[in-house]
Parts: C-alpha cells; sequence; structure tokens
C-alpha cells in the first residue's frame, strides 16, 4: 500500500502523523512525507535558500530516522496559493506515488499555506482519476482514500477523530524523527512561543548547558500534550461510540481483536477498508493500552473526502 501524507512545511507531515507513518512503513507499506512549501520564511533569524536548504537536510534526515520518504517541494513558505498549476503538481505526486492513502490538513487552519494545502488536495481528490487531466501522469485507476490530519481547531466545527491511531509504540522514533527538524523544534516554535530562552542549547565548550539528550527530554516533556490530549479526547468519543455499537458495553481497552481488525483494514486496501472508514460498517476503535501517561494518540481521520 503507499501511503502520501502532504503537510504545508517540512515538519507538518512528520508532527502530525509521524507516528502512523513509521507503523505503516514497519507493516511494508511506502510512506511518503511531503511538504508543498520549502519552508524558507521558517525562522526568526535565517531565510532564504539557506534556511531552505536546512529544512531540506532536516526533512531528510527525520525521514531516515523514521523508514520513510521525504519530498520538499520548492515552492516559497507563505506564498503557496491553490492555483491550476499547483492543482497539477499535486495530481502529480499523488499518482506518481500510486496513493491508496492521502492524508492533509483540514481547510480550516491559522496557516493560509496549511488551508490551501488542503484545497489543493480536496481539488486534487477527484481529478487523480480523470484519464484527460494531466495526461503526462497516467490516472490512478481507483480513486485514494483522502483523510485529514488532526489539529486542534473548533471552529467552524472541531476536530472529530473517526479513526486514532495508538503510537505510543513507535513515539521513541517520532520523538527522533521531530529532534531531526532543529531549525524548527528547538528554534523558531520556541521563539513564536516566547520561550527560547527556555531550550537547552546543545554543550559546545562550556560546562552550563545541556547536551543533546538534554533538549531532546525537553522537546518530549514539552510537546507530550500534543500528543495526549488527542488521547483523551478519542477515548471519550471512543467509549461513547463502541458502546452504541456494542449493546451498552464499555470498549476493552487493549484487546488486541480490535488490533487485528485494524490492521485487517489496512491490510488489503479494498472495501473493508473503505467500509470501515467511511462508518457502513460501523467505527473501528484502537483503543489505548492502559499506560501509566494514558497512551499517545495522534493522526485521526476526521472524515472521508472522497468515496
Ligand atoms: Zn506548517
Amino acid at each position: 500500500m503507499n501511503i502520501v501524507c502532504i503537510g504545508a512545511h517540512p515538519d507538518d507531515a512528520e508532527v502530525f502523523a509521524g507516528g502512523t507513518c513509521v507503523k505503516w512503513a514497519r507493516q511494508g507499506h511506502r510512506a511518503l512525507l511531503v511538504s508543498m512549501t520549502n519552508g524558507d520564511v521558517g525562522h526568526h533569524e535565517m531565510a532564504g535558500g539557506a534556511l531552505a536548504r536546512r529544512r531540506a537536510a532536516e526533512a531528510r534526515l527525520s525521514a531516515e530516522r523514521g523508514g520513510v520518504m521525504d519530498l520538499v517541494l520548492d515552492y516559497h513558505d507563505g506564498e503557496l496559493e491553490p492555483t491550476l498549476p499547483m492543482r497539477k503538481r499535486v495530481v502529480e505526486i499523488i499518482r506518481e506515488f500510486r496513493a491508496d492513502i492521502v492524508l492533509t490538513h483540514r481547510p480550516n487552519d491559522y496557516h493560509p499555506d496549511h488551508r490551501y494545502t488542503s484545497i489543493l488536495v480536496q481539488d486534487a481528490a477527484f481529478m487523480v482519476t480523470v484519464p484527460n487531466f494531466c495526461p503526462a501522469a497516467p490516472a490512478l485507476a481507483r480513486n485514494p482514500l483522502f483523510l485529514y490530519l488532526m489539529d486542534s481547531f473548533t471552529k467552524p466545527a472541531p476536530f472529530q477523530p473517526d479513526i486514532a491511531v495508538d503510537v505510543t509504540g513507535v513515539m521513541d522514533v517520532k520523538w527522533s524523527m521531530l529532534d531531526a527538524m532543529e531549525s524548527q523544534v528547538y528554534e523558531w516554535l520556541p521563539w513564536l512561543d516566547g520561550t527560547l530562552d527556555k531550550v537547552p542549547t546543545v554543550c559546545q565548550t562550556t560546562t552550563n548547558c545541556a547536551d543533546r539528550a538534554g533538549r531532546r527530554e525537553w522537546l518530549e516533556k514539552t510537546w507530550a500534550p500534543l500528543f495526549t490530549e488527542p488521547t483523551k479526547k478519542a477515548r471519550a468519543r471512543a467509549r461513547k461510540m463502541v458502546r452504541k455499537e456494542n449493546g451498552g458495553q464499555d470498549p476493552i481497552c487493549g484487546d488486541l481483536r480490535d488490533l487485528r481488525v485494524w490492521e485487517s483494514a489496512f491490510d488489503g486496501g479494498d472495501q473493508t477498508f473503505v467500509s470501515v472508514l467511511s462508518g457502513e460498517a460501523g467505527v473501528i476503535w484502537l483503543c489505548p493500552r492502559a499506560r501509566p501517561h494514558g497512551g499517545l494518540f495522534e493522526c485521526a481521520a476526521s472524515s472521508v473526502l472522497s468515496s
């Protein structure tokens, strides 16, 4: 199976679906993390070509650590627009990778690049099957499944997961993928948040500084809520929905039967998979095992863009 996760910047796909893509890759599937822009304004000190090259190298290292593939397109950060040429580019990417599943942002988001990435993927969703549109790249015989990445936006509608993937077992890999995005997780994003002075610096010559392990420890501690909060929300929703499906009974967390159902749904890439996601066969939930920290969740599909 071929999975393409299309984010706006080098770090979006990694943040919102990195663990899920690692899981897919470990199951023998091909996972491609795409950035629609080169990220060349995503820093408070650097910019332009130097930053674009740095971020491309970070994305490459991150992908290597995760055992997935990466593609950073060379369009300016902050300038993405849902134009016809860009629609064709997205169609080509999805076709050339022979995608079975495509993930992307939801269309309501704080960042214009995220919004337009979502629009571009939506606009490509049907066109990938139209043979005479961009005929140089052979059309797909079957429409891929299009899924939205999780987010925390509440207007006009909050994200409501239909699927939740427990990534606790691959979080170590995911943290190392994010750790590779140095310009973002240790510089730009803390600067935006006004917390740059809290980031441990890497030891160079003095002894009064943290080492790389200390910095990563800071990363994990600071970012954990991003992945534990969806867990809490998913649990409440899962309990409600599964109870309905299950004659009023609570789901059994960590039941391997659920895992097998989940995996078989992904294995075939056939009608079973589609119907599970579209809810026709009921929504299958993978409940997190009881863990002290409650498990870590990421990447859930809020809805299916096209059947
Ligand atoms: Zn972004």
